[in-house]
């Protein structure tokens, strides 16, 4: 029941009326008997310094960010924490005495939706496709944790050189490759795991995968692919054709949302209780699981 001592978060970014993050942070302030509302803010471009200036004045605990704000608020932070640094993106706020730092937990989020369907990515030859924001996360993820090579394919090439230096130079190894997503022929003959971080197959452009040549397909052990809506995507469909395993970025929209919330409020979810919240996610969605 909200009463005079709620504590109150939320999303700003714009649009965000299809947001399914208060559906998280709803049910768990609910399941872990916190007094805690969360909200969806729409924030107009040129309002992000007041918003930001509003929530804290408005003694809000913290926030999300996301699209299109999640480098353009970095300036009006009070402080960065360093992994959001180095990928230079921020998707959750965290209220101090000054004002809000800024912390990504998509990235950590995708590890652990990873490890928990099993997903290796230590010494893996990987298949990055895209180099938009959330590819840039992925592209730092699979650096910091280990994987052997990832071939980083996009539309322009000159957007994949540039995430791919970035990252090498900030992670201090060598391990991103730039292509051409037309030259994916030209990838060396391997078994990858391959992460779809493109807007292609998005809803409602639901019969589209950004390659549809299934050769291409029969060198993917396992896709991951970042989006959840539909949650049986194109590409997981032609991964699947090919005998690979496959996901959909529903757990990963979770574990961001989970660790957000555990900055938040300085708990730790119970592992029990983010799958509980994952189940009433799919009801919600209509996503009777498929794997
Ligand atoms: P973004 O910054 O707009 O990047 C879009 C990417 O898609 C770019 O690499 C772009 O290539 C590529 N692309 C778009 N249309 C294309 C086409 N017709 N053919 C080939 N490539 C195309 O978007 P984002 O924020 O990175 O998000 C990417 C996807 O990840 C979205 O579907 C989003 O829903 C999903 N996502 C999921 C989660 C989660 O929690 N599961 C979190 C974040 C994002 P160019 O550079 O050549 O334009």
């Amino acid at each position: 029941m909200i009463n005079g001592n709620t504590r109150t978060c939320g999303l700003i970014g714009n649009p965000v009326e299809h947001t399914m993050s208060p559906v998280i942070h709803n049910t768990l302030a609910d399941m872990l008997s916190h007094n805690l509302v969360y909200v969806p803010f729409s924030v107009e471009e040129g309002g992000l310094k007041d918003a930001i200036k509003g929530a804290f004045a408005l003694n809000l605990l913290g926030l999300n960010v996301t699209v299109p704000y999640k480098s353009k608020v970095i300036p009006f932070l009070s402080g960065i924490d360093d992994l959001a640094q180095k990928i230079g993106a921020v998707n959750t706020l965290v209220r101090n005495s000054e004002g809000f730092a800024g912390y990504n937990t998509d990235m950590p989020g995708l590890y652990r939706a990873m490890c928990s369907e099993g997903i290796e990515i230590q010494g893996q030859d990987v298949i990055l496709l895209g180099a938009g924001g959330a590819a840039r996360a992925v592209a730092f993820l699979c650096a910091l944790k280990g994987a052997n090579k990832v071939y980083l394919l996009n539309r322009s090439l000159e957007k994949a050189v540039v995430v791919a230096e970035e990252v090498n130079s900030k992670a201090g190894r060598e391990c991103i490759y730039p292509m051409a997503l037309a030259e994916y022929r030209q990838l060396p003959e391997k078994s990858f795991l391959a992460i779809q971080a493109t807007s292609v197959g998005l809803y409602p452009d639901t019969d589209r995968a950004v390659i549809e040549d299934q050769d291409f397909y029969s060198r993917i052990h396992t896709g991951y692919d970042l989006i959840y809506k539909p949650a049986d995507t194109k590409f997981m469909q032609l991964v699947k054709k090919q005998g690979g395993r496959a996901f959909h970025g529903l757990k990963m929209l979770l574990y961001q949302g989970v660790i957000a919330y555990e900055l938040w409020n300085h708990v730790s979810v119970p592992e029990e209780t983010a799958l509980q919240v994952y189940e009433i996610l799919k009801e919600k969605m209509g996503i009777r699981e498929l794997l």
